[in-house]
């Protein structure tokens, strides 16, 4: 008998019937894993054309405090959004005040899952268009595709049989949140939560009652915020509780989140950010200040640059990133000129050299300290003739308004710059920079905060539109899907910190006391000071992933663009690894981990892909 079991475990292999590797227990049960998430809206998308995502302006309500007298937007979709991209998760967003729900969103044309889970985030509105939900139980409870449901936003009773309670409401409450038990998605997180500092935020607390075989994992005073679910299909549910606008202000509920998505998976592959500062100086090449008197110095020179810059930065292995303007208006030829051939002695009498400043800028760049970033092309108004006119104006009126020294809104005559004059002067910035530093822009920061806010002139929409990949110091991610303002969550895990060049953030500081800006380094001695350019290569990656229960193994393809991923071309790179424990358990330990066919030795938790733009493919084989 057990060689006629054998001689047909044997033969089935051979017709391919079965899976041709037994030695893993119940990996057949394991339904394909795809390395994607799709994130379920309902109105909370304020650009109908599905492109800017902004923080959320007040409603209009008045909340009673005189301290925080607004009431706030709805923040949930913004900081999931935020939170998927800076962790560079692939997802892609369906709308329900546009879209109606089909099992084609969530299944290729064959019927294969296109997703590995949803987040599930639709809110009550009237705006919402009818739905089944009954697409959603099918895909969990039929094709073992994961669903993480965010707070209160879970009114749709097809959803809550689904994970498995029974919603009441919310009230406000402070009590504090405490992980319950162990479980995966949990581990390690400090209990009780930590709330973000700053934050002050009057927070609802959910109610829901647990049905059976839904599982808390954590609560907040005795009542459950965050819960487990499994299905036969191998589809695992989540519901996080609390405030759908301030739970990520919780460093614990953000790596909740994330470890939901791996525990739903089966697997993860994402980016932390825990150590990484993005140090930014402004400013140089400008003329501002050959003509603004309270912003008057000379260019840094070489040896300034060289001695106070260049030589602390090699020291320390940091890179400072460096906005530059490429173009100078000169007044005497009523025209702008590109930046680094001037010499002269400007109208308050100092001597501009910036054809020195340019020699100690290119030391920086040829040895990897200061990376190129745009600061616009002029830091100027577009328009310096028409009234009140700025050209051969004197030195203590026009020439002394502030209005005039910004370029990407009309700050002197109270207007927007027209879109195709803002695209012209970002696209052109980007040309003249390039072949002055020989290293192309990723980065684009308006001059002076001067911006254009209508949809048309939007600043960020154009610069994403002009193919930057990152917007200012702190506004966000800028890309062919999506373009982000009010970026967050900086100094954590979920994106580096941001800091200013010591004094000021300005070479003007510099001019005046540069030896102060080493000191950066006393006031953040952990912190590891990256080119933003490397930040943007994680945040434009395109990655996808396939778990074959089959095969018994995991395939993870990171693919890198070559121009907003170009630090690649010539740097490795680090991904965090996080497989649920689940999977191990059925498809058992991994045996081995290759990148780019090559055996990678290193622990398979931070997985090193080596240098290239292009594809890399991962390899986990379990065992
Ligand atoms: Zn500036």
């Amino acid at each position: 008998m057990k060689n006629f079991l054998t001689n047909l475990i044997l033969w089935l292999v051979l017709l391919g019937t079965v899976p041709a590797k037994l030695s893993g227990v119940e990996v057949s049960q394991v339904k394909t894993r795809i390395f994607r998430v799709l994130l379920v809206i309902g109105d909370q998308w304020d650009d109908p054309a599905s492109y800017v995502v902004n923080p959320p302006g007040p409603t209009g309500a008045y909340s009673g405090y005189d301290a925080t007298p607004d009431v706030a937007g709805d923040l949930d979709f913004h900081h999931i959004a935020m939170l998927l991209k800076a962790w560079a998760i692939p997802f892609d967003i369906v709308r329900l005040d546009q879209q109606w729900l089909d099992r084609y969103m969530f299944l290729d044309m064959h019927g294969r899952p296109k997703y590995g889970t949803i987040i599930w985030d639709v809110n009550k509105s009237e705006k919402v268009l009818p739905q089944d939900f009954s697409i959603i139980a099918e895909m969990v409870k039929d094709y073992g595709i994961g669903i993480i449901a965010i707070s209160d936003r879970i009114s749709q009773p097809a959803v809550q049989d689904l994970l498995g309670l029974k919603y009441k409401g919310g009230w406000e409450s402070n009590s504090v949140l405490k992980a319950q038990g162990t479980h995966f998605i949990t581990e390690g997180i400090s209990s009780p939560f930590v709330i973000d500092t700053g934050v002050i935020a009057h927070m609802q607390r959910q109610q829901a009652e647990l049905l059976d075989g839904t599982l808390a994992i954590v609560e907040q005073g005795s009542l459950p915020q965050v819960t487990v679910r499994s299905y036969p299909s191998g589809g695992n549910a989540v519901w996080i509780g609390n405030d759908h606008s301030w739970l990520f202000s919780y460093e614990g509920m953000r790596t909740i989140f994330r470890r939901a998505i791996t525990w739903t998976i089966g697997y993860n592959l994402y980016k932390t950010w825990e150590n990484d500062a993005i140090m930014i100086l402004d400013d140089p090449g400008g003329s501002a200040n050959n003509w603004l008197e309270h912003w008057h110095y000379p260019e840094l020179s070489a040896g300034i640059i060289e001695k106070y810059l260049v030589a602390p930065l090699l020291k320390h292995k940091a890179v400072l990133n460096i906005n530059f303007v490429p173009a100078f208006v000169d007044d005497q030829k009523r025209r702008l000129e590109p930046s680094w051939n001037q010499n002269f002695t400007d109208a308050f009498g100092t001597r501009q050299d910036y054809i020195s400043g340019k020699h100690g800028f290119d030391m920086g760049v040829k040895s990897g300290v200061f990376e190129v970033l745009s600061h616009g092309l002029t830091h100027m108004q577009p328009d310096l003739l028409s009234d009140p006119g700025w050209y051969g104006s004197a030195l203590d009126k026009e020439r002394s308004e502030v209005g005039w020294y910004r370029e990407f809104g009309d700050t002197r005559r109270k207007k927007e710059i027209p879109a195709a004059e803002q695209l012209w002067r970002m696209q052109t910035s980007r040309e003249w920079l390039s072949e002055q530093f020989g290293s192309a822009p990723l980065a684009f920061t308006p001059g002076g905060l001067g911006t254009s806010i209508t949809y048309f002139n939007n600043t960020a929409k154009l610069a994403a539109q002009a193919g930057y990949g990152w917007y200012g110091w702190e506004y966000g991610y800028l890309g062919r899907d999506l373009a982000f303002t009010g970026w967050k969550f900086f100094g954590t895990p979920e994106s580096p910190l941001i800091v200013g060049a010591p004094p000021d953030f300005h070479d003007f500081g510099i001019s005046r006391q540069p030896d102060e800006f080493e000191s950066v380094f006393d006031k953040y001695p952990q912190r590891r000071f990256m080119s933003i350019n490397e930040f943007i290569g994680y945040l434009h990656s395109s990655n996808s992933g396939i778990f074959d229960p089959n095969g018994g193994s995991l395939s993870i393809d990171i693919d890198y663009d070559p121009v907003y991923c170009r630090f690649f071309q010539t740097h490795g790179s680090t991904w965090k690894l996080e497989v649920s424990d689940w999977l191990l358990q059925k498809a058992g330990k991994i045996s081995s981990v290759t990148t780019d066919g090559k055996l990678f030795t290193g622990p398979a938790t931070d997985i090193v892909i080596p240098p290239g733009t292009g594809k890399h493919r991962v390899k986990v084989v379990f065992k």
